[in-house]
């Protein structure tokens, strides 16, 4: 992927630019993801968040905090409800973008799943793609980054 890439919602009343190369992409078959998003999966791209400027509009905040000691919170648009990004609490320097919203995404493609455990049966992954049943340990995602970060350097260098 290249940067400086652009994406917004679909209203078009939001607009933001990503500055620097995303640290891994990932596709999320968890209950949650099908349920909040209301589908299959769902895809998310961590990035730094001091490489995501907002252009234009005012995207609001959502927040929900749950028994279980979770905390979701995240930019969408209030005029579309297009769901930008995720603002994780307990790491706050990064986004996890929803990368759909980008404006060229075609030749994204992502280097794991994770809770394939609840993954829909007609749903295949291809067998070189790392695989996770559940959620990632921290030093798993890590070696995801980690993955990427190589397999970048092997294709621009
Ligand atoms: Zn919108
Ligand atoms: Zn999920």
């Amino acid at each position: 992927m290249q940067v400086p890439a652009e994406g917004g919602c679909i209203c078009g009343a939001v607009r933001y630019r990503l500055t620097r190369r995303p640290l891994a992409l990932y596709v999320c078959h968890c209950t949650d993801c099908q349920r909040h998003l209301g589908t299959a999966f769902g895809m998310s791209m961590i990035v730094e968040a001091e490489g995501l400027e907002i252009l234009q509009g005012d995207p609001k905040l959502f927040a929900r905090d749950w028994p279980d000691g979770r905390q979701w919170r995240g930019r969408f648009c209030a005029g579309c409800v297009t769901r930008l990004w995720g603002e994780p609490v307990r790491v706050p320097q990064f986004r996890v973008l929803r990368p759909g919203a980008l404006d060229d995404h075609a030749d994204l493609v992502p280097d794991a799943h994770i809770w394939t455990r609840s993954k829909l049966a007609w749903v295949s992954i291809p067998p070189d793609v790392r695989c996770f049943e559940g959620q990632p340990t921290d030093e798993e995602l890590l070696e995801v980054i980690v993955a990427r970060h190589e397999r970048e350097q092997r294709v621009w260098t």
